[in-house]
């Protein structure tokens, strides 16, 4: 593969960004905490040059750059910034120096990419229009996307589409995937409680109501939701997490109360839809069956990521103009991941791809949320190069005189 200009071109910022990389990744801050990492980077983007607003959603930061061309569309490029409660394996000379966090997904690397970016297209501004880079915080369960969107984010900075990218351990180095509708599945926690009277398991069994009895046969009805409910062509996962009630010290005592809690994962709007509603009905059915009642709290954390194909197809040109056609795969299989770029992409066209990691020469790799997982600097590069070109191809002469 020869190397395109653009990723030469970056190159000249690789000692930089691997060093900010490094120094990122030396101090993890998980969710809504990143204020060491926002303060670092408005700094860094200030410093550029570039038109910087912090407190964005908390600790979310935004940066304004307007091209040297004529034009009035804008983009969005959004990359993350917080880490995980994971306890890194030692011996890396740039490892966590917080106990018990690290940056185990990548968003250390994602960050360090578009301020690569950015600083390019500083001293580059050959486009029309508007680039947003948007580093958004707490993406890691906590719905910082969300919160970015509901905190007006794109009536702040008006964007017509929005753009993000992910790591994938796995993937070789110097590839691309993604596709165009749902990529990344939608996830779910419920909770379902089953109440009965409870009673003597010996001398009473026959007076009681038995939630037990009522929680067994709903963990074995939910089976035929994604069985009976969701059609052969189409996927969901529904998983029972944890079970609790009773006392192991009271085996003679049919407990009152059960609660079971469980995650599902769909792609789809109306099969997350279908989902809830028979996790629902099978519990207050298995209930009633028994004589117990049942009561069902159905948490929607993350949408499922659906790519819109205008950008999508945007998304495959950028990555394969740097890398070539051969090396970019537009029609990836749906990742059981969830991301909450997906709120973003709730509201604005736009598309998520994802950037090989890498993979050992004997086929192993680090997945994401591992101790063992990092991030690879080789790829600090590419990553940047793509979002310039994205930026090139949506707002160069080109597409603006078209
Ligand atoms: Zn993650
Ligand atoms: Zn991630």
């Amino acid at each position: 593969m020869g190397t395109h200009s653009l990723v030469s071109a970056l190159t000249e910022f690789e000692r930089e960004m691997i060093e900010i990389r490094h120094d990122i990744h030396r101090h993890p801050e998980v969710g809504f905490e990143e204020t060491r990492t926002a303060a670092l980077v408005a700094e860094r983007l200030r410093g550029w040059g570039l038109d910087v607003t912090e407190g964005v959603a908390s600790t979310g930061v935004v940066a304004t750059l307007k091209g040297k061309l004529p034009g009035q569309r804008a983009i969005g490029l959004r990359a993350d910034l917080d880490a995980l409660h994971i306890q890194e394996v030692p011996g890396r000379d740039y490892g966590s120096t917080v106990p018990g966090k690290m940056h185990a997904c990548g968003h250390d690397g994602h960050t360090t990419m578009l301020l690569g970016a950015a600083r390019y297209l500083v001293e580059n501004p050959n486009f029309g229009g508007t680039v947003n880079f948007i580093f958004q915080p707490a993406e890691e369960g906590l719905g910082g996307g969300k919160r970015m969107v509901e905190e007006g984010l794109f009536e702040r900075f008006p964007s017509d589409a929005v753009y993000g990218m992910h790591n994938a351990p796995g993937l070789p180095v110097g590839q691309f995937v993604t596709r165009t509708g749902p990529f990344m599945a939608a996830s779910d926690t419920w909770m379902a409680t089953f109440r009965g009277t409870g009673g003597h398991g010996g001398a009473g069994a026959h007076l009681a109501t038995d939630a037990t009895l009522s929680m067994a046969h709903f963990v074995l009805a939910i089976q035929t939701i994604v069985s009976r409910n969701v059609a052969a062509i189409d996927t969901a996962v529904v998983s029972v997490g944890s079970v609790r009630g009773g006392d192991p010290g009271s085996p003679n005592i049919i407990p009152s109360e059960i609660v079971v809690t469980g995650t599902a994962r769909s792609y789809t709007p109306a099969i997350r839809d279908l989902i809830q509603k028979r996790l629902t009905d099978l519990a207050h059915a298995q209930a009633a069956a028994f004589g117990c009642s049942a009561e069902v709290h159905y948490d929607r954390r993350y949408p499922p990521l659906v790519n819109h194909a205008e950008q999508t197809a945007v998304a495959v040109a950028a990555a394969s103009a740097l890398v070539g056609a051969d090396k970019v795969n537009p029609a990836a299989p749906m990742v059981t991941g969830s991301e909450d770029f997906s709120f973003m992409l709730e509201v604005r066209p736009g598309g998520m791809i994802m950037i090989g990691n890498g993979v050992a020469p004997d086929g192993s790799f680090h997945n994401v949320h591992t101790p063992g997982y990092d991030f690879n600097d080789s790829i600090l590069t590419l990553g940047a190069a793509y979002w310039v070109q994205l930026v090139q191809t949506e707002l160069g002469s080109a597409r603006e005189a078209a």
